[in-house]
């Protein structure tokens, strides 16, 4: 993941801090050539737009200009301005301040790892907040969803609600909840259906699903390798039902990056987690200056 970007933009950088003294036109040079390699990376038309002016604003200046390195100011410029568009410093962390259970609901589209995720932020509860979990799957589409959650569960040692056939997604979710209340579990995390491209049906299944159970966060999972539909997908999800945060799935791929650096801007919710394998560890905070310096090498 933005091996080609990451490359393309230490380019750009090399050739302006070997310049020396810098004039405007090679600021705006340069960021012609970072324009062409954020576009060639997926990313969004008004993020790159706004990034580029951004830097041209900051670093056409006496300040930089006639500093003694002027070419590793425009660097730090760009640096700085990187990480505010991922959203800036620091991770954001799960909210589960609530008072117990509290739900976690997994929403997204078939396919984008939910059910996986759901797996481990549960095993992430579990092992290193020594929180009592119960997962639930709300999936009566795919009749082996609800299996794939039970085994999950079993690999990750926490429990999952027992499959009652013949329950719809919002009874299932009000017996996850009497459930948590009831043996005094810490968190619920609700996995709902997934489907193939989305509708309003979907939207409004999860948001009954949400009136009932109230939770502190709605977690939208997107695939990294759909690049600009990751960010459709994510601005349709937030508009309909509201998202609380993102977590962005195989990191690990080729991935040119451009949804990770699109999508705080173009939909309002912070990046929370990422998922780098199919593995149940292989989960992470977004931490914006970490990736902000793997793009920047
Ligand atoms: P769902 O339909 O959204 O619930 O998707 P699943 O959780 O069933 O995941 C679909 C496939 O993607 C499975 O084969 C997962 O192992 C795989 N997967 C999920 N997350 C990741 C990830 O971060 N990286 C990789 N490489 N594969 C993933």
């Amino acid at each position: 993941m933005f091996d080609a970007l990451s490359g393309k933009l230490t380019g750009v950088f090399d050739k302006l801090r070997q310049r020396g003294a810098l004039s405007e036109a090679d600021v705006t040079e340069a960021m012609r050539e970072v324009r062409l390699a954020m576009l060639d990376a997926d990313v969004a038309l008004p993020v790159v737009k706004d990034f580029t002016t951004k830097v041209r604003e900051r670093a056409i200046g006496r300040e930089v200009m006639d500093s003694i390195s002027p070419g590793q100011a425009v660097a730090k410029i760009v640096n700085d301005v990187l990480i505010e568009a991922l959203g800036g410093a620091g991770a954001v962390p799960l909210n589960l301040a609530a008072a117990a259970p509290v739900a976690i609901l997994m929403v997204g589209l078939q396919g984008s790892g939910k059910t996986t995720t759901s797996g481990k932020i549960a095993l992430r509860l579990h092992t290193r907040e020594r929180r009592r979990v119960l997962l639930a799957s709300l999936d009566t589409q795919r009749p082996a969803a609800q299996l794939q959650l039970q085994q999950l569960a079993e690999k990750a040692r926490v429990s999952s609600l027992p499959i009652v056939p013949g329950q719809t997604p919002v009874q299932i979710a009000r017996r996850a909840m009497e459930t948590g209340r009831r043996e005094g579990f810490d968190v619920v995390i609700l996995d709902t259906a997934g489907r193939l491209s989305i509708d309003e049906a979907l939207m409004a299944e999860v948001r009954e699903i949400r009136a009932e159970t109230n939770p502190a966060e709605t977690l939208l999972v997107v695939d990294a390798m759909t690049g600009q539909d990751a960010v459709n997908t994510a601005k349709a999800f937030n508009d309909a039902v509201g998202v609380t945060g993102i977590v962005m799935t195989r990191m690990d791929g080729d991935a040119r990056g451009g949804a990770a650096l699109s999508m705080r801007q173009i939909t309002g919710a912070p990046i929370k987690l990422t998922g780098s394998g199919e593995k149940l560890e292989a989960l992470e905070d977004f931490h914006p200056e970490r990736v902000a310096g793997r793009i920047l090498g």
